[in-house]
């Protein structure tokens, strides 16, 4: 069924009878061509360009759960192509060309809204720092503005600009970026996937792979056996625990990330801001809530809740941003669990397992990166060649020497 106006004036007119689900509910086959597991953004996303772009067929999706009960419904919605390195500018600067069509291309509402994302600056060197990285995203065709105190004033009056110890010099604009509500877009994949044939199959949890001489002819699930000619591993914050069925060790660990939103407020931040002398982030969804985050919470798990250290932390870093946050009441905060590599960047990427492929690494920003990761994967598992863009994404950099730390954070997952 396709969506437009026209559809929903027809609906109105006749009961709403005629929606049907977003996707079926099928039993697994035997075998596919193609399984990919995770039903997260990053799964779906390939599946349906799997089917859509590289016109595969007979592939499945395994979820353990449901469809966005993953990262993909768990995180604070920013989308950007802000990045410096040579490996990330242009991935990323995909990604965002793709989310600007997104809502066309797969005939769903994702709410993408490019509201701009403001990074603020607190000293000369931040500003240098930020001059540098702005130079970089517009040499990879991105959009970039270094905006003075003044600037920054006039898009957001009320933050705290004469803080002594953390005075705001002016902020890098990137007009671009912004939100796009999250698990839409699972929805909105899932639904593109499964018109086209893709079975997407929820409840049903991967326990194991069949590997025999150096080569994966399936997986076991809950469910039972299901053969594939490909599998394509797609699950995020559970990558260490899943790959470890495979007997393969990740240069990943898994860490909280939490998430707040306060209650409803009327319209009072534009875009989204980042506070460059603490680890703070803010954007106010269409509901009016703000929504803000911070720091991981810093030791390895897999519980998808944090503590309270970090609630604190990232009020305090929030409130002297914004003294007035410290008037409104905060709604709920929840956490999804990080799949955090050595250098900070992702992994798309063939294993050394013929048949096994690899996707995760995703850390705190694979979100954004969701329709060029989907497309990237799609690319490998149909044509057996790393996509242009995501060439650099190898798993293997570590021993190469060729890592991508944005961050210059060293192998320190939790500090990234
Ligand atoms: C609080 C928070 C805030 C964030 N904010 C941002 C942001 O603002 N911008 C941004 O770009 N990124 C952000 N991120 C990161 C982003 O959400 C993730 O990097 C991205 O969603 C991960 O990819 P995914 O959507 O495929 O993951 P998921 O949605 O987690 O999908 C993985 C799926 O795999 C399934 N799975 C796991 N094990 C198995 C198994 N054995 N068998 C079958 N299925 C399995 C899981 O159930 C899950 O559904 C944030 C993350 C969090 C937690």
């Amino acid at each position: 069924m396709r969506y437009s106006g026209l559809r929903v004036i027809k609906e109105a007119l006749t009961g709403h009878k005629g929606w049907k689900p977003h996707w079926r509910d099928p039993e697994p086959k035997k075998h596919y061509d193609i399984v990919i597991i995770g039903g997260g953004g990053h799964g779906l996303a390939t599946a349906y360009y799997l089917a859509k772009k590289y016109g595969e067929k007979n592939i499945a999706v395994i979820e353990k759960g449901w469809i966005g009960g993953g990262n993909v419904g768990r995180n604070t919605t920013i989308i950007r192509s802000n990045y410096l390195l040579e490996g990330n500018g242009p991935f990323y600067e995909l990604s965002l060309k793709l989310w600007e069509g997104l809502e066309q291309d797969f005939n769903y509402n994702a709410m993408v809204s490019q509201r701009g994302i403001l990074n603020l600056v607190h000293s000369d060197a931040q500003r240098d720092a930020a001059r540098r990285r702005g130079n970089a995203m517009i040499l990879n065709g991105s959009d970039a503005e270094l905006l003075d105190q003044d600037g920054v004033r006039a898009l957001y009056p009320f933050l705290n600009f004469d803080n002594q110890r953390f005075p705001i010099k002016g902020g890098l604009l990137h007009r671009r970026g912004g939100t796009v509500r999250h698990d839409a877009v699972a929805w909105g994949y899932a639904r593109g996937a499964d018109s086209r044939g893709v079975d997407i199959i929820q409840n049903c949890e991967v326990t194991g792979f069949k590997i025999e001489d150096g080569k994966c002819l399936g997986i076991e699930t809950s469910r039972g056996f299901i053969g594939a000619t490909k599998v394509g591993c797609a699950v995020a914050g559970s990558s260490g625990r899943l790959m470890a069925k495979a007997n393969m060790r990740l240069p990943i660990e898994s860490h909280v990330l939490q998430a707040f939103v306060s209650e409803g407020l009327k319209p009072v931040m534009p875009g989204v801001i980042t506070y460059g002398a603490g680890h703070f982030y803010c954007s106010q969804s269409d509901k009016g809530g703000l929504v803000f985050g911070g720091d991981l919470d810093g030791y390895n798990s897999y519980a998808q809740r944090g503590s309270l250290p970090v609630v604190e932390d990232v009020i305090e870093s929030g409130i002297s941003l914004i003294p007035a946050l410290g008037r409104v009441r905060m709604l709920r905060g929840w956490g999804g669990v990080m799949d955090m590599s050595m250098d900070g960047s992702p992994f798309i990427d063939k294993t050394h397992i013929e048949g096994l492929y690899f996707n995760g690494g995703w850390c705190y920003g694979g979100f954004k990166a969701t329709p060029a990761s989907g497309l990237c994967f799609a690319h490998l598992l149909s044509t057996d060649t790393p996509h242009e863009v995501a060439k650099a994404y190898r798993l293997d950099r570590f021993m190469s020497g060729h890592m991508i730390d944005e961050k210059g954070q060293g192998a320190q997952p939790n500090l990234h």
